[in-house]
Formats: structure tokens, C-alpha cells, sequence
């Protein structure tokens, strides 16, 4: 239950919200699709997403907690109409601007302006747009359906300044890129790049387009570009474009035989030498990659592939979500080395590896897991707890006095635990219903299983906890055996090795019981 009191997070990425536009036939459509017609004016952004001012006011927490770098991360169809007002803020605070882009309504004055404001730009590859939402309903726009379709049609309908589909395999670059020359080309006439302006390219190493991809990294090293190539993490795109085959992953050993291949070709053509090693190919793995996100409805990420929320900067400031943040914390790990549990923690490469974390998250739900994912890891799988997982190994009661079965999921703070209680348990009354007593223990036991999946495999002893009592604990309503329920745990408050959590059982979405209780941690003490 520790906190980030020497933490410092040097960059933090924003994302903006979409922007749609209302034609004077009342339908909305992006900024920048083709079809919109010229007297569309600004609408808005959804309800629910950050506000201009909401996104000036995290730029002041950032600059005051001493963050260095902002990265604006604009997925829109053309440049956001916020966006220069927000860089504007960032240089005002002092701090470096980032831009992460699809490239779209990008014009050389705007990338002149950039260059200018020393701005680094991450080009996102575009063939990985993900597919737009055009939902109906009470919180959705009425979005006008033929514009807004995915970017295939988006493509089909745009030309490139060549005069050729822009969705043309490009030659240049490699098989299953599509033409990112042009939008390159604006960025390398206006000055890009240079030691204070860098040009990132990123894409993807899906199966689709694994042949190209040595061609795409020497087209970007030839020109003093950073090629950025990450994994497809699964369920990270939304709906349908998880499925798709740009999403896929490749097998762990093409993604092998892919770094040996990129390594080598830097070493011996480009003098750059790196060690072939998850999670992405290359010497270095860019702050960018590793920086604490802010999404559109304003909740915090850890990182940008890692959809944990730490909390929300609507209901607490930023600096008390990362102070507070285990998730934080365990990422950053002590001098710069993390606890990685399992067999990445005895693999020969743990001094300069940890895998990928997203990736651990999405194929294990433990976010501090082995990566499953590590071609080295591929006949060590059974050696990764993968959630949800029997809770025998985290806690230490054993049957009839264990009442919980199963770690379901662990969040920031929180944990989700299944209870089935069996119909010749010893807590059984006469009535047929459960002792009320165990709904309490319930709690408890899953707090200790919390704790105990923490320290499980990370080589360290296991975190000794001690519950002290419970407070304003209620019970709603009876307990039956056989019967499926939840246990939800969350850390609400610590002070040294003193922690009071809050605890809630529900049958279906019926809670049954209720309350907060405190524990001791001896390991936590500060
Ligand atoms: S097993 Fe883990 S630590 Fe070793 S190379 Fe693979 S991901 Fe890195």
C-alpha cells in the first residue's frame, strides 16, 4: 500500500478529445473528412470529454510538479482547432511540446510552426487508424453514418498530392505500408529533423505487416527518422478493430527473427548497436512510450498502452493521483529496476529487460507479470499466473475456513475476488442460507489475497498483513451457498504500515455486504 513520494514523472502525454462539425443540414462529421462541406462550423466535443480549459488547467499541474515534456496526442481527421492554443500553454509554462498525429490536416505552415516552436512529432502510421463509433442515441451524436466511416473509406475517397490513392502500397517504404511519404516529405521541408525537433515514425508489428517492416525501418534511418515499432497489444483498439488484421499479433518467433534482423541491419549499415530484447526493437525505449497518459474523459494511464485507470483529474489533482499511485510506483520500481514476477525475473537478460507491460496486462491481467508474450518465455507459460487464478497460492487459509476462490482482477488500489461457497461448508445453517460472519471474512481474505498476488514470485518474502477490525460493516442481505459472488476490495487510506480499505460483496449486482476495515503491514512502514 506504498506511494510515489520520490517519484518524479518527467512526461506526460494529453489526449484530445474528437471534434465534430455541424453541416447546415444538422449533421456532425470530423474535422477534415472528405464530404464535410465548407460551412460546417464548430460543434463540440462529447459531454463527457475534457474541455479547452480542463486541458490548459492539466498543462499548471504538470509544469508545477515539475513534469518536463507535454505530449498532445490528436487523433482527429485535421489538426484539433485547440491544439495551437494548448502548445502555446505549454511553451508558456516552459516546458517541451510533443505532438502525436496521425498527420492528417497537416500543411507546411503548420509543420513550419512546429519546427519553430522545436515541437517532436510522433507520426503515427495511419493504416492503423482505429475505426470511428457512429453510436445513437441519448449520449451519442447523431453522426451523419455515410461520412463517417472507417479509414478505408477514408482513403479511398482522399487523394495523395502525387495524384495517387494514398492508399497505395508505397514502394518506398515496404510492403503493407501504405504512402506515409507525403505527409514526411511536409515534415522534412519545413526542417524536420533536427536535434530539437525530432521525427518519431510509429507503427505496428502485426502479422500483415511483418515483411515490410525492415524496409520501412532503413526508409526512416536513411532519413534521420526514429522508426518506433510496437507490438499490437490485444483489446486495446475498440469493438471491431481488435479483430482486425492489422491488430494481429505475429508468432513470438518471427517477432524474434524480426529484431535480429533490425539489429543487424543497424549495426552494420547505421554503426547503431542494441541487443534484440522485448518490447520493442532498438537501442532505446522513447519517454513517449513509457510517459503517464491522459485520456480524453480525463482519466490517468500509467502508460499509453496501459489501460489502468489511476484515477480521474476531475476528482482528484494530478499530483495526488501519481503520489498516490501503487501502479506507479511498482513500474518504476526501485533505482530504475522493477520487481517482474515469474520467469522474467530469472531470465539472464532481467538486468536490461522487463518485457512488455502492456502486454503482460492484456494476455495475463497482471500488469507486473512475466511478459507471455517474450519469445523466450514461450516454453515457460505455465510458470505465469494469468488472471482470473485460484487464490490457494496467495493466501494462507486452506478449506473450510477459506471463503474465497478465485483473484478475478487488480486494478490501482483495488481488487476483484469470486466466492462459491461450497453446500457442505461448516458455515451452513439450519435454514439453508450462510453464517453472516463469513461475509466479513470474506472481505478480509480478499485483502490478503490482494497482498499476497503482489508478492507472489517476485523472490521476496511474502507481505505479512494483519487485520485490526472492521468499521460501520453492514450486512444487507442472506448468503446461499453455490451462489457466485464478488468481492471488491479498494485501498482507501494509508498512514505508515496502517491501511483502511473498503470492502463490498455482491450477489449478481445485489450488494449483500459492506464496510470498511484496517490493517497492519509491517514491510509498509515509512
Ligand atoms: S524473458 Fe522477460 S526479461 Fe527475458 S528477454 Fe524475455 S521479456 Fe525480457
Amino acid at each position: 500500500m506504498g506511494g510515489n513520494m520520490n517519484m518524479t514523472v518527467k512526461t506526460i502525454a494529453v489526449k484530445l478529445p474528437r471534434v465534430l462539425f455541424e453541416s447546415t443540414d444538422c449533421s456532425l462529421a470530423e474535422a477534415g473528412k472528405p464530404g464535410l462541406p465548407d460551412d460546417c462550423k464548430l460543434y463540440c466535443a462529447e459531454d463527457d470529454k475534457l474541455d479547452l480549459k480542463e486541458i490548459l488547467g492539466i498543462v499548471d499541474q504538470a509544469s508545477r510538479l515539475g513534469v518536463e515534456e507535454i505530449i498532445i496526442t490528436d487523433e482527429n481527421f485535421s489538426v484539433h482547432p485547440w491544439f495551437f492554443d494548448i502548445l502555446a500553454h505549454i511553451r508558456i509554462n516552459g516546458l517541451r511540446a510533443g505532438f502525436c498525429t496521425f498527420g492528417m490536416g497537416i500543411t507546411r505552415e503548420v509543420a513550419q510552426r512546429l519546427f519553430t516552436d522545436g515541437v517532436n512529432v510522433i507520426l503515427m502510421h495511419q493504416d492503423l487508424f482505429p475505426k470511428k463509433t457512429t453510436g445513437s442515441g441519448d449520449n451519442c451524436f447523431c453522426v451523419d453514418k455515410e461520412i463517417l466511416k472507417d479509414q478505408d473509406a477514408y482513403r479511398e475517397n482522399n487523394t495523395s498530392s502525387s495524384g495517387k490513392p494514398s492508399g497505395e502500397p508505397c514502394s518506398v517504404v515496404g510492403k503493407g505500408f501504405y504512402n506515409i511519404c507525403d505527409i514526411v516529405n511536409i515534415f522534412m521541408s519545413a526542417g524536420y529533423p533536427d536535434d530539437n525537433a525530432k521525427l518519431f515514425l510509429e507503427s505496428i508489428i502485426s502479422r500483415e505487416h511483418l515483411t515490410g517492416i525492415p524496409g520501412f525501418w532503413r526508409w526512416a534511418r536513411d532519413n534521420k527518422l526514429v522508426p518506433l515499432m510496437t507490438l499490437p497489444v490485444p483489446g486495446l483498439f475498440v469493438g471491431a478493430d481488435s479483430d482486425k488484421k492489422h491488430c494481429r499479433l505475429p508468432e513470438p518467433d518471427d517477432v524474434r527473427a524480426l529484431f535480429e534482423e533490425l539489429s543487424g541491419i543497424d549495426a552494420v549499415k547505421y554503426k547503431i548497436n542494441w541487443k534484440p530484447l522485448p518490447p520493442i526493437p532498438g537501442p532505446e525505449i522513447p519517454s513517449y512510450l513509457r510517459c503517464c497518459t491522459v485520456t480524453d474523459t480525463g482519466d490517468i494511464y500509467p502508460r499509453k498502452r496501459l489501460p489502468i485507470s489511476l484515477g480521474n483529474i476531475r476528482q482528484k489533482p494530478l499530483g495526488v493521483i501519481l503520489k498516490e499511485s501503487e501502479v506507479l510506483m511498482n513500474l518504476a520500481g526501485e533505482n530504475g529496476k522493477i520487481k517482474i514476477k515469474g520467469p522474467c525475473r530469472r531470465c539472464d537478460d532481467a538486468d536490461q529487460c522487463c518485457g512488455s507491460r502492456a502486454l503482460a496486462y492484456a494476455l495475463t491481467g497482471d500488469y507486473m507479470g512475466s511478459d507471455p508474450f517474450c519469445w523466450k518465455n514461450q516454453d515457460k507459460i505455465d510458470q505465469i499466473v494469468h488472471l482470473p487464478a485460484s487464490v490457494d497460492a496467495f493466501i494462507p487459509q486452506k478449506r473450510p475456513i477459506q471463503v474465497i476462490t478465485k483473484l478475478i482482477a487488480v486494478k490501482e488500489r483495488y481488487a476483484e475476488i469470486e466466492s462459491v461457497i461450497p453446500h457442505d461448508t461448516i458455515f451452513l445453517k439450519k435454514d439453508g442460507t450462510l453464517e453472516e460472519v463469513i461475509l466479513f471474512e470474506m472481505m478480509a481474505q480478499a485483502a490478503a489475497a490482494m497482498n499476497g498476488f503482489e508478492g507472489f514470485d517476485t523472490g521476496e518474502s511474502p507481505h505479512q498483513g494483519v487485520l485490526l477490525g472492521g468499521k460501520n460493516i453492514q450486512i444487507l442481505d442472506k448468503i446461499y451457498p453455490e451462489v457466485p459472488m464478488t468481492i471488491q476490495v479498494t485501498k482507501k487510506a494509508k498512514l505508515g504500515g496502517f491501511g483502511v480499505m473498503h470492502g463490498i460483496v455482491l450477489c449478481g449486482d445485489r450488494p449483500v455486504a459492506e464496510g470498511n476495515f484496517k490493517v497492519f503491514r509491517e514491510d509498509e512502514i515509512v
